[in-house]
């Protein structure tokens, strides 16, 4: 039976992850309310967008004004104030040194990386936090910290609040031996983090040398997965290791977004952003549980929040209680808005080919792309990684018998290209392949 006691120590800030709906929502309007002047004055994109929508800060006395008169931007906007105006922080920097510490980047996986001026309390961590002491982390553990490079903001020394002790290794496929040899020598509770090249890397790994995965992972509570959806046949590849699947994804790079022990979707910090779920081509708010866009504005960043931003992530959201007892929303990612295709007129996300992929052994590791001239098309093109030695058959049944799925599954007609998963490898970056291309 579950004390109280216990019941407590489930989270890292339990007064923040628990706290009632109704105030949580009182939280987050009395920040945007005391934000927004501070961050018209300040940042000149904001001060730009507003002015051309006639909206100043005195317009705003509740979070329904806010909902009804602030304008969107999004990354192309960001980008074209940056190129404009020759400002490498796209016109989002509130503040300077000592508070601004640097500029990252979002990933670029859809091109441009979008720049973000960072501050010295990275918000990011405030979030990774409460994710891994809910994993089981606590004071004095190690931690073998896998991040792949450009996640600049994620500075292992910001852990110190938790007293976590991440063990750094690199994001390597080709390195994965030095990962198993640091958690037998640190036996770290947690693992951050795996992705579809890292996974694969293991396997070979242990084809290769026979080493027993399972005890050296021995000491995981959990393993952090993130990127993009995981496939079914890496999940149970995962699971047989011993570890515990925690999906992680991004909060429009305010701050993560991982699953709980639930695994009923993942957890919105809404103590750090304002998250909103609107039409994906339009500015109604859409039903809870529906497919919509989740547009953030951040709650607890004065050095370069940002403020209505469209992150082109097609999500379903819930703000329902979740059972594992937090009282902050979840979503479920679907995809980018800018990755969906309207094959005949239907939509086709990659991850609804995810679970195809999972039909044929050659295909399990579910590396493939679709080829995506333009929006619309009447043909699905697509381009599917295989493993030669687990081909059965010749290559053309393969490929034949990938189209049967997609018709079948999807009721479009699909034309497949097939290409050996070293080669779809080598289009990086290091943690995920983009799932869809021009050409
Ligand atoms: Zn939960």
């Amino acid at each position: 039976m579950t004390t109280p006691c216990a019941q407590s120590d489930r989270y890292f800030d339990p007064h923040i992850e628990t706290m009632p709906r109704d105030q949580l929502e009182r939280l987050q309007e009395v920040r945007i309310l005391q934000l927004m002047p501070y961050v018209y004055q300040r940042s000149p994109l904001i001060r730009e967008v507003w002015d051309e929508a006639g909206v100043k800060p005195s317009d705003l006395r509740s979070m329904a004004d806010f909902k009804a008169k602030v304008p969107f931007i999004d990354k192309d906007r960001i980008r074209r104030f940056r190129d404009t105006h020759g400002d490498p922080f796209g016109g989002l920097r509130c503040a300077d040194a000592p508070h601004l510490r640097g500029v990252g980047f979002t990933s670029g996986t859809t091109g441009d990386p979008t720049p973000l001026p960072r501050s010295e309390h990275h918000t990011t961590i405030d979030g990774i936090q409460r994710e891994m002491w809910h994993m089981g982390a606590r004071p004095h553990d190690y931690m073998a910290y896998a991040l792949f490079t450009f996640r600049e903001g994620l500075n292992f020394d910001k852990f110190t609040a938790s007293g976590i002790r991440p063990v750094c290794v690199p994001h390597l496929p080709f390195e994965v031996a030095n990962l198993v040899a640091i958690t037998r020598k640190f036996r770290p509770t947690t693992l951050f983090m795996l992705s579809t090249p890292l996974i694969m890397g293991l396997q070979q790994y242990q084809q290769k040398t026979g080493d027993d995965l399972r005890e050296a992972f021995s000491s995981c509570r959990g393993v952090v997965f993130g990127g993009e959806p995981l496939s079914q046949s890496l999940r149970q590849l995962v699971e047989s290791w011993g570890l515990e699947i925690f999906q992680l994804t991004s909060l429009g790079d305010i701050a993560t977004c991982m699953e709980c022990s639930a695994h009923e979707g993942m957890h919105t910090w809404e103590d750090l952003a304002l998250v909103e779920h609107l039409d994906p081509s339009g500015n109604q708010p859409v039903p809870d549980g529906a497919r919509g866009e989740m547009v953030v504005t951040a709650l607890a960043d004065d050095v370069g929040p940002l403020v209505r931003f469209r992150t082109d992530d097609l999500v379903e959201y819930t703000s329902k209680p979740c059972t594992c007892g937090r009282t902050h929303g979840r979503i479920r990612p679907l995809g980018r808005k800018g990755d969906e295709m309207l094959i005949q007129g239907r939509s086709v996300l990659p991850l609804d080919i995810f679970p195809l992929m999972h039909q044929f052994p050659a295909t399990q590791s579910a590396l493939f792309q679709l080829v995506r001239p333009q929006r619309e098309a009447e043909v699905l093109k697509l381009r599917v990684g295989y493993a030669a030695d687990l081909l059965q058959g010749s290559k053309e049944e393969l490929a034949q018998a990938i189209c049967a799925a997609v018709s079948a599954g999807l009721g479009v007609p699909a034309e497949v290209e097939l290409v050996e998963n070293a080669e779809l490898l080598k289009n990086g970056p290091p943690n995920k392949i983009p799932r869809v291309t021009k050409a």
